[in-house]
């Protein structure tokens, strides 16, 4: 079955099609390691790990590179401010060296929390500096470049397509910058290439020597370099959140093509905000919440990926705690469901009407809707359909839930199974209730149900058999639907 994603550059939903038969070519923006990922980067970082799985369970290999951000992004994003490494290093008092290793293993912890598969290459900006000032000659050789008081600046009216990406209207920046109190750009679009260190203390701690003096590089060249040195000068899909497209992303476009004359990247992919009281979630807004904070409502990661499943990447999703609960209660759930399931599959179950077509049906229903740029949403409404079947073998069920779990990566049959793992004492008055049962004793039997569901767990008669497990990994149990 035919991909389809929608297409940033082109605004449209596109049949994917790989530079190389059979393979993808795939750069993401990683974390500016000056401190922990908040959810909102991490529902970027689980859209694209989404994308990811479902181009391998389309059969594609997929050839993975991600940037780790420790020099050059400035606060405001923009060309001027402080760098935020450094900045993070001087309130922290650790060095830029602590503070990008202790947040870079904070990000890979996180990441590895949420089931998300790691790139095949993961580059540190700081790592890829000779790259990033071969990239700089070349647009100085072309003409690109000019020189200010603080740094090399990439002319951004010598692109006449500059701002595609976007659709940004030159004219209407010109005009606004006529105002603007920066006058050392020629261009409100222009942009920072290299950057001097500064004469005045503090030094910086990240600096390097370079043809046009000792400084750093812009953050939008590493990742055309990085991209460009790994993937090579045209490949196929290019992501990051939405907040990329106007700047980072048309920046990015605007290098690589100036240097290399063509198109480089044919498909841009980009997830809408995590948004919080009506307002992006964002760090400079002081209104983040990271995974510890949703730890200590007792919310696991893979509850977070489940709430982000639940809404398609290019709609905004409004983070509040009663809405992350409810997903959080969904998700145990459908781990209920899965435990039964596994229980009644090893108990050789079968259902009383089969019905033989069904599971084609939902593995179709699932497919169109995994392939039609990734409708997450939907295909969780199918992941639901099977597991409530009351048509399908359970053995059947399962098989199509694992598959399903490839692409939503909620690690589902593994902790359904730990669910069925009860103790020797629950095991011991299951067994009882299964005597009681037998002789009839049905006064004893709801007994006995009452003792093991006050200790945590499930109780469900099915036909003769009886099945029993845990009811949920939190404290705050749900009740099973
Ligand atoms: P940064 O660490 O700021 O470079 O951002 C890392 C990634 O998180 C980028 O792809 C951003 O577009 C994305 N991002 C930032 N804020 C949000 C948000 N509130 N919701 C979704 N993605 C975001
Ligand atoms: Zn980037």
């Amino acid at each position: 079955m035919d991909v389809n994603l929608y297409n940033t550059l082109t605004r449209q939903k596109e049949k994917f099609e790989p530079v190389k038969t059979g393979e993808v070519s795939m750069y993401t923006c990683g974390p500016t390691v000056y401190n922990y990922a908040h959810i909102g980067n991490l529902r970027t970082y689980i859209f694209e790990d989404v994308l990811k799985r479902v181009l391998l369970r389309s059969g594609y290999t997929i050839n993975h590179v991600e940037n780790v951000t420790d020099v050059g992004h400035l606060v405001g994003d923009g060309s001027s401010g402080e760098d935020k490494i450094e900045k993070s290093s001087r309130e922290q008092k650790k060095t830029a060296v602590e503070i990008v290793d202790f947040f870079t293993k904070a990000y890979l912890r996180d990441s590895e929390r949420l089931n998300i598969i790691p790139p095949n290459i993961l580059a540190k900006a700081s790592l890829h500096i000779s790259e990033q000032v071969e990239m700089i000659r070349t647009l100085e050789e072309k003409g690109f470049t000019y020189k200010t008081n603080d740094g090399i600046y990439f002319d951004t009216s010598k692109l006449p397509d500059y701002g595609k990406l976007a659709g940004l209207n030159i004219e209407g920046l010109k005009e606004g910058a006529r105002i603007e109190a920066n006058q050392q750009r020629k261009n409100p679009t222009d942009f920072a290439l290299w950057k001097f260190s500064p004469k005045e203390p503090p030094k910086r701690q990240m600096e390097w020597e370079s043809p046009w003096g000792i400084g750093f590089p812009g953050w939008h060249i590493e990742c055309s370099a990085m991209s460009i040195k790994y993937l090579g000068d045209l490949f196929d899909i290019h992501c990051g959140g939405v907040d990329f497209i106007p700047l980072h992303h048309t920046n990015e476009i605007a290098q690589n093509e100036a240097t290399f004359g063509h198109k480089t990247v044919n498909y841009w992919l980009h997830g809408e905000f995590l948004m919080i009281d009506g307002g992006k979630m964002s760090k400079s807004l002081n209104n983040i919440f990271t995974l510890a904070d949703l730890k200590k409502k007792d919310i696991s990661p893979t509850a977070f990926r489940y709430f982000c499943l639940n809404a398609h990447y290019r709609q905004p999703l409004n983070f509040t705690w009663q809405a992350i609960g409810q997903a959080k209660d969904s998700l145990d759930n459908l781990i209920n469901h899965t435990a039964e399931t596994i229980l009644e599959s090893q108990a050789g179950q079968k259902v009383e009407k089969k019905n033989d077509d069904e599971p084609a049906v939902y593995l179709a229903k699932f497919d169109e809707s995994i392939y039609n740029d990734l409708n997450m949403p939907q295909a969780l409404a199918v992941m639901w359909e099977v597991m409530k079947s009351p048509s399908i073998n359970p053995a059947r069920k399962l098989t199509l839930a694992t598959d399903f779990d490839t692409v939503f990566g909620l690690d589902l049959i593994r902790l359904a199974r730990m669910r069925t793992k009860i103790d020797s004492e629950t095991k011991k008055i299951a067994c009882e209730r299964i005597e009681a049962r037998k002789n009839k004793d049905w006064e004893k039997a709801d007994k006995l149900r009452l003792e093991i569901e006050k200790s945590g767990h499930i109780v469900i008669d099915r036909h003769d058999s009886q099945f029993v497990f845990k009811n949920s990994d939190s404290k705050r149990a749900p009740h099973r639907k």
